[in-house]
């Protein structure tokens, strides 16, 4: 009965769409139509379902930790079907929530839509006949793709391959949305040079809150432009995007190496991060740290890579200092370079004060090296441990309080714990290579760590993680330590405030600019508090 009034909105909608499903016979709200529209629009493929099917898919994420039961889920079969559906909220008198879904990746419900309609983007991706995908070149940018805001990155990847190009910014995974990651920003080991997915892009298509088709770039309706990147789906839907593509290299040469030391493995990356430049020939194309801790395992999904054979003297090394940092680095080449790699790293690794006995590398495709963290997903997913219960928590910590972050969280209460049980992530990134103009938000300092705990926990167990992430996020508010959360969630206004700082008036000024009438992305609780 609460659901009433949105069917009866969106049975309209529907109507004026001609959208109306076939298989609606069983819906409650289709018997609420006029008999004779009933007969007309009941042959009408159908886009806007409300099946248990759609419904259960839509309410839920990678996180499940949120559950928001959607009206309906629309699956378009263009960007006019998402512009028609934004339009027609904005024109009914109380305007339903509407939250487009990539691949619903998150983890605390941001692609939900308490009783509004979830657009399933991916939907898109039937109906592109080809140009979902389209690389080209010119002399002002070089090469770039055009892609659609439903593909995944790992389509991108093949796709631009062919001719010989890739992006340059990553996420460790590859399996999420172009418009999924754009709306945070897209961090991996590449950030620190080249910066975020969002600091390379050059122009997107997108629908507004308002429901207008908007092209937009740094030229050309900037506002918009640098609203949706990092922008958390508040503005608009992006239906396009316009990636910047560089000659891709053919093969990754791909070291670990190991500390027992925090210090002088912060030291080390902070310093191999200072190489950044673009073109710089000896600076690193990818960095990335992590920790070691006490877990009887040295892998984890996001991938193997250790020798079997030896596992046990790294499981020794961990028992003996508890945690272990790892610092993984990577220097791509193609048939030129591919003979002189061993020299300029080590070159670069001149200096550094790892344990020289733990130094293990790899020699893999660029495409294996990208998408690594494949084949952990799939052997989750073959025990039935892909789809558990996720209480991640990213977070970006200033540099110069790095030390006290280590001490404080990793060894006062994670070590203390003892509970983790995923991937603990750990690597800096320069500020100069993100721009202050987007939503995204990050710490206000020139060189700033990220860290992920991503944690996997049973269906029941999960409260004591996000118990742990709470006092995580406590003892840095206590020990004056600025972090900004990366993929944020926050239970309060006065959180999304806080989070925003500076950016707070501009971020909250383009909503009522792009989505007078706060429509888009509920689940992200920003303006929408219930
Ligand atoms: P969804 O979860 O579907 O949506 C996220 C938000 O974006 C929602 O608010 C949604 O409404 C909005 N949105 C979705 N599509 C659009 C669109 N086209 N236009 C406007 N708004 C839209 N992130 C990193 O940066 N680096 C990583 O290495 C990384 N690794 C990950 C690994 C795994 C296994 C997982 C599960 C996540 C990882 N993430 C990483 C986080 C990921 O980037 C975000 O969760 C991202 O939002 C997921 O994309 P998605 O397509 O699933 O988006």
């Amino acid at each position: 009965a609460e659901n009433f009034p949105t069917y009866i909105k969106l049975i309209i909608f529907l109507i004026s769409l001609r959208l109306v499903s076939t298989v609606g016979k069983s819906k409650p709200w289709i018997s609420m139509l006029p008999p004779d529209l009933q007969t007309e629009e009941m042959e009408v493929e159908y886009k806007l379902r409300d099946d248990p099917y759609s419904i259960k898919l839509a309410s839920t994420d990678y996180g499940h930790l949120v559950r928001e039961i959607p009206a309906a889920v629309l699956y378009p079969s263009s960007s006019k079907d998402i512009a028609a559906l934004i339009n027609f909220s904005n024109n009914v008198s109380v305007p339903f929530s509407i939250a487009a879904r990539g691949q619903g990746h998150s983890v605390r419900g941001q692609s939900m839509a308490h009783n509004g309609v979830v657009v399933d983007m991916t939907s898109l991706r039937k109906f592109r006949n080809g140009s979902g995908i389209v690389v080209s070149s010119s002399p002002s940018l070089g090469f770039y793709a055009d892609v659609g805001g439903e593909q995944l990155w790992v389509d991108v990847l093949h796709a631009t391959l062919q001719h010989g190009v890739a992006p340059v910014s990553w996420t460790d995974y590859l399996y999420l949305t172009v418009g999924g990651t754009l709306s945070n920003a897209g961090i991996s080991g590449q950030t620190f040079r080249y910066g975020p997915q969002i600091s390379n892009v050059y122009e997107m298509d997108v629908i507004t809150g308002k429901g207008e088709f908007v092209s937009c770039s740094p030229q050309k309706n900037s506002e918009l432009f640098y609203a949706v990147l990092g922008g958390l789906g508040q503005f608009g839907v992006i239906v396009r995007a316009r990636i910047a593509l560089e000659q891709a290299p053919k093969r990754v040469k791909w070291v670990r190496i190991l500390y027992n030391d925090f210090t002088t493995f912060a030291r080390d990356q902070e310093h191999l991060i200072s190489l950044n430049g673009r073109r710089q020939k000896n600076a690193l194309d990818f960095l990335e740290g992590s920790l070691l801790m006490n877990q009887g395992t040295t892998e984890n999904w996001r991938s193997s890579f250790f020798p079997t054979s030896d596992h046990s003297r790294i499981i020794s090394l961990v028992t003996q200092h508890k945690i272990v940092y790892c610092l993984e680095v990577a220097k791509y080449c193609d048939d030129h370079t591919k003979n002189t790699m061993n020299k300029e790293l080590g070159i670069l690794f001149q200096g550094l004060s790892f344990m020289p006995e733990f130094m293990f590398e790899k020699d893999v495709s660029y495409v294996d090296f990208l998408n690594r963290v494949r084949g952990g997903e799939l052997k989750l997913q073959s025990q039935g441990l892909w789809e558990v219960p996720h209480p991640w928590l990213n977070l970006f910590i200033p540099k110069t309080n790095i030390s006290d972050f280590n001490s404080g969280v990793f060894k006062d209460i994670v070590l203390k714990r003892n509970i983790t049980t995923g991937p603990v992530l750990l690597y800096p990134m320069n500020r100069n290579k993100w721009d202050e103009r987007t939503s995204a938000v990050i710490p206000d300092e020139e060189v700033f760590y990220t860290v992920g705990f991503l944690h996997s926990s049973g269906f029941d167990g999960w409260e004591s993680f996000d118990y742990q992430n709470k006092e995580i996020l406590k003892f840095c508010e206590t020990a004056g330590i600025k972090v900004k959360q990366y993929l944020p969630h926050y239970n309060t206004h006065q959180g999304w405030i806080n989070h925003f700082g500076s950016k707070w008036k501009t971020f909250r000024e383009r909503k009522a600019l792009f989505d007078p009438n706060k429509i888009l992305s509920p689940g992200q609780r920003i303006f929408n508090h219930r």
